[in-house]
């Protein structure tokens, strides 16, 4: 769980730099965060079926 929390994490700060215009995304049903521009897949969701992505600020 820590090393997936971790994995996210560095991937959200390379698309970041990377992109610099990212949004960020929170999914509603199990609170994972993401960083992109464009809205991130909806399946894989932790807490089941789809993530239901916000843009958080
Ligand atoms: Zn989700």
């Amino acid at each position: 769980m820590i090393l997936c929390l971790t994995v996210l994490l560095v991937l959200g700060i390379a698309a970041l730099a990377e992109a610099g215009m990212a949004k960020h995304w929170l999914c509603r049903k199990c609170g994972q965060r993401v960083s992109k521009e464009s809205m991130p897949s909806l399946s894989g969701c932790k807490a089941g079926g789809t993530h239901s992505w916000v843009v958080d600020y």
